[in-house]
């Protein structure tokens, strides 16, 4: 089924230093001593505890001809055909997950013993009945199973809205119950300025989990603003790598050790 869909995904750069190390998508910020992008040094900065782990699925952008990932996971178009764009999401997620265990397992210390969805709150997407992510999951082998409704809405109106400024905001999530010594799985769509998925994973962390990392299916850009993601952007999208297991990947000493554990 991704194999039809191929056009909507667009390679993530080889992790590298010069790049965010967090979200790997974007440049780091000129003159920053933590490497990061613009987003992720303002989504960390604004939280308890952050996840140095984002692995995005794919690049996607807002404007142009080359929106139609964006489209689908902010579900303001459906894919061609009788697809629902909640299977090509699951069939995506299946798929990357399956080839990239060992890249996201690794950061995280072990297996997973939790997969966490974040809850719709804030506006990066539109507001509906339900959640398309715990759908997606029910379908996808070796996530199904993981998958517990412990990440909800906050209730706090103020923090919605921060999120929707892309300001960080822990009162936007509240965790249900402890999760002492969880290895924690966080899936969320769309990774626009990382306010949301930081957020999340900081009140995982209070929570007493002992490790976040975060699959995100889509990670907005801008593809024209670094070379690198621009040169990632253009070659034919390949499910066969990530930004870690590319062979040109190069990762800070730092991330390295984190990664070989
Ligand atoms: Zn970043
Ligand atoms: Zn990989």
């Amino acid at each position: 089924m991704t194999e039809r869909h191929l056009g909507l995904f667009r390679n993530v750069p080889a992790a590298r230093p010069g790049l965010c190390r967090v979200c790997h998508s974007a440049p780091a910020e000129p003159h920053a001593p933590a490497c990061l992008c613009a987003g992720c040094h303002r989504a960390t900065a604004g939280v308890h505890r952050h996840t140095p782990h984002v692995l995005p699925v794919s690049l996607c952008a807002r404007t142009g001809d080359d929106r139609r990932l964006y489209d689908l996971v902010t579900r303001r178009r459906s894919p061609p055909g009788e697809l629902t764009g909640a299977a090509l999401l699951a069939a995506t997620v299946a798929r990357f997950h399956r080839a990239h265990l060992p890249c996201l397992t690794r950061p995280a210390g072990g297996p997973f013993t939790l997969v966490a969805t974040v809850p719709g709150a804030g506006a990066e997407r539109p507001v509906e009945a339900f959640d398309l992510m715990p759908r997606v999951v029910q379908w996808v082998t070796g996530l199904r199973d993981l998958h517990r409704p412990v990440l909800m809405p906050g209730g706090d109106r103020a923090a919605e809205e921060a999120l929707a400024r892309h300001v960080p905001d822990e009162w936007a999530f509240q965790v249900l119950g402890r999760l002492d010594g969880e290895r924690v799985l966080l899936l969320d769509e769309l990774f626009a300025s990382g306010a949301r998925v930081q957020s999340a994973a900081s009140v995982l962390y209070r929570a007493g989990a002992e490790a976040v990392v975060a699959l995100v299916v889509a990670r907005l850009v801008d593809p024209w603003a670094d070379t690198r993601v621009a040169d990632a952007w253009a070659r034919p999208y390949d499910f066969g790598r990530c930004c870690l297991c590319d062979p040109a990947a190069r990762l800070s000493s730092d991330a390295g050790r984190a990664l070989l554990g």
